[in-house]
């Protein structure tokens, strides 16, 4: 985002439209839209549109509270959208972190459905 001195990513390119994306939901806050390599058949990834500093979830902070509320309510909508395959149950994760297999550092929630997951995840 504009407010952001960090470097701009990959998913600030699908938000300007630079890359390509299957968008399934948008407002002006977040963006959510198909991951390109899906986990389960149904997988989604919920973005805030200005990222402002939140590279990942341990980084953020009260001000962020009413975007990260916005951003889980969407992340229960799709999980409950049959057109996209979910309604069925579904795994909702961030992934923080290198260790734990973050590898675009901004913020994005994953939805992933269509299928059995198991617990705990590996
Ligand atoms: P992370 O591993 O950071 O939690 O999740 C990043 C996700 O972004 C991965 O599931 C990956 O498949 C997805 N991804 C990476 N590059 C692209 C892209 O160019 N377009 C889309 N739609 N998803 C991407």
């Amino acid at each position: 985002g504009v407010r952001d001195k960090e470097p701009e990513t990959l998913f600030d390119k699908i938000i300007s439209g630079e890359i390509p994306a299957t968008i399934v939901k948008e407002d002006d806050k977040m963006m959510a839209f198909k991951d390109i390599n899906p986990a389960a058949p149904a997988h989604v990834l919920v973005i805030p549109k200005d990222r402002n500093g939140l590279t990942r979830l341990s980084k953020a902070t009260k001000e962020q509270s009413e975007m990260l509320g916005h951003l889980m309510l969407t992340a229960g909508e799709i999980a409950a959208d049959e057109s996209l395959g979910f309604g069925n149950g579904a795994r909702i994760v961030v992934n923080d972190g290198k260790s734990a297999g973050q590898e675009v550092f901004h913020l994005h929630i994953h939805v992933l459905g269509g299928r059995e997951f198991t617990w705990p995840p590996g």
